[in-house]
């Protein structure tokens, strides 16, 4: 007898123009378009993908990150287990608002939420390094992983990552109560190792 799918839900968060939709469009359909049109609100896309066995539903919320709809992005937070904050690697400023994102997260998403940092556009020029997204990915107790959606490359690795934590983390032993974040290993960032360019 089929079982039903389990559902995840996501939420992606960041600075405008950072390429989220562009990452949930690879991620889903494989496809690339430079005139993407920016995200008004939020936006819902759903996956099913199979882990080990397992069917899971990925329900992907692409939020706007326009100061406008700012007001409105943690009601998307709600029930989410995974967040993915992104920044490009080519906007120092996105980088810098990454804690604004997170401090957003930490107020309004389940305090359990697994987080992941998303370096994107690391095809083009860049103005922040890695090791400062891997730093920072390492205070946050964040996956770090350094995509672009334009190529393609390191999106695979996110988004089989994501149901694959997330179906670990439902084994009681391996989520660290006591942070209130969900760690893979020791170090907060075990996919450091990951990289694109
Ligand atoms: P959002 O506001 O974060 O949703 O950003 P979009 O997905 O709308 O992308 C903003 C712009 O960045 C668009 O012009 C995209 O074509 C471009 N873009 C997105 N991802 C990449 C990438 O990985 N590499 C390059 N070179 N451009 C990208
Ligand atoms: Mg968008």
């Amino acid at each position: 007898m089929a079982t039903e799918p389990k559902e995840l839900k996501i939420v992606l968060v960041g600075h405008t123009n950072v390429g989220k939709t562009c990452i949930v469009r690879q991620a889903t359909t494989g496809v690339f378009s430079e005139d993407s049109a920016p995200t008004l609100g939020a936006s819902y896309v759903s996956k099913l993908t199979n882990v080990n066995g397992t069917d899971v539903r990925l329900q992907i919320w692409d939020t706007a990150g326009q100061e406008r709809y700012k007001g409105m992005t943690p009601m998307y937070y709600r029930g989410a287990q995974t967040a993915l904050i992104v920044y490009s690697v080519t906007d120092t400023e996105s980088f810098e608002s990454v804690d604004g994102w997170l401090s957003s997260l930490r107020e309004n998403a389940e305090p359990n939420i697994t987080l992941f940092l998303l370096a994107n556009k690391c095809d083009c020029e860049r103005t922040v390094s890695r090791e400062q997204g891997v730093e920072k990915a390492k205070q946050m107790g964040a996956h770090f992983y350094e995509v672009s959606a334009k190529t393609g490359d390191g999106i695979d690795d996110v988004f089989n990552d994501i149901p694959k934590f997330f179906l670990e983390n439902q084994t009681p032993s391996s989520t660290d109560q006591s942070t209130g974040i969900s760690l893979n290993d020791d170090s907060g960032s075990k996919k450091e190792g990951k990289s694109c360019c």
